[in-house]
């Protein structure tokens, strides 16, 4: 896929994981936050995914992300082995537990951009604060006209500084409701916006698990419950999931107000819905954009009284 046309661009890890739940295990699954980001906004716009892999990077991963309308041109590889991540989930399965991070060709990659038209979209999915940077130097305002971010406990506790910088340069930042607290050093998740808005994104969007998500823009506030799953499989890749869905319906739309902003919102949510029904990546493929519709009139009408 040419890459002159493509509204959105999306930097993170492509990954190699093992992932333990309740339900069952799984030692190679293909993973990342960059994956599940561009393969979730693909149902919405073509995305570009700017990432590295080693040579152990098995060729029918990189043959799922080629199924969808994700441009691979910055899928750089190198010597080497794949970023790895290792995580368990317990009954409550809101957040991780990491039990094994290895970095790997993480520490070679140097994205170097060459867009033919730079993306009015970019989203700086979970990774190393420092190459968020270089992308945002490369990519960022006023070249595009709007940029998210996303981060982890990993890199709040590794790279605060870095990440301060980041966070000063993005219009939106998506996180969970404990990053969000590690993030502000505070308890109440409205302090906690309140206090990341003063660091530099005028949105603010905090994710709850099965709780749902808050929206904070400048004083005006939205919240929506997620989806009432029945079976909830694997929670791995939920986040980028909602991050991908709602920056891929943003993109699509070229509309980032308020009231769109919230239907974004529910888009992610749908779509992470979905992730969860199974390991990887595997609901995700059997998904299409008939079923997210559906899924959202049934959730507009939950939602609505
Ligand atoms: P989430 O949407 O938060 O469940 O993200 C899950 C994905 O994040 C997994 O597939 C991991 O490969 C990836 N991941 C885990 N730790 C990190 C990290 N420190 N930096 C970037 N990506 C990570």
């Amino acid at each position: 896929m040419g890459n002159n046309q493509i509204p959105l661009a999306v930097i993170g890890t492509v990954a190699i994981d093992e992932v333990e739940t309740p339900f069952g295990k799984r030692d190679r699954a293909f993973g990342g936050s960059a994956s599940y980001f561009s393969y979730a906004a693909s149902f919405f716009t073509p995305v570009s995914l700017v990432a590295i892999i080693g040579s152990d990077f098995p060729s029918g991963f990189r043959q799922i992300l080629e199924e969808r309308p994700i441009d691979l041109t910055h899928l750089e590889s190198a010597l080497g082995k794949t970023f790895f991540w290792r995580g368990k989930y317990q009954f409550d399965m809101n957040t991780a537990e990491t039990l094994e991070t290895q970095l790997n060709a993480l520490h070679d990659f140097n994205p170097q951009l060459h867009f033919r038209k730079n993306p009015d979209f970019l989203f700086l999915a979970n990774i190393d604060p420092t190459l968020q940077l270089r992308v945002l130097d490369q990519a960022g305002k006023p070249k595009a006209k709007f940029v998210a971010c996303d981060t982890m406990n990993f890199w709040i506790e590794k790279k605060r500084t870095e990440l301060q910088h980041v966070l000063a340069r993005v219009d939106a930042i998506v996180v969970n409701d404990g990053e969000a607290r590690q993030l502000a050093e505070e308890v109440s998740l409205i302090r906690s916006a309140q206090k990341i808005h003063s660091m530099g994104p005028s949105k603010v969007i905090i994710k709850k698990g099965e709780h749902g998500a808050l929206l904070f823009d400048e004083g005006r506030f939205f919240a929506l419950p997620a989806y009432p799953l029945e079976t909830v499989f694997d929670p791995t890749g939920a986040g980028d999931s909602f991050a991908g869905a709602m920056m891929g319906y943003l993109a699509k739309t070229g509309n980032t107000e308020f009231d769109n902003l919230k239907k974004a919102i529910a888009y992610g949510a749908v779509v992470a819905s979905f992730t969860v029904e199974d390991f990887s990546l595997d609901r995700l493929r059997r998904l299409d954009l008939k079923q997210i519709e559906e899924r959202l009139a049934i959730f507009r009408k939950i939602c609505s009284f």
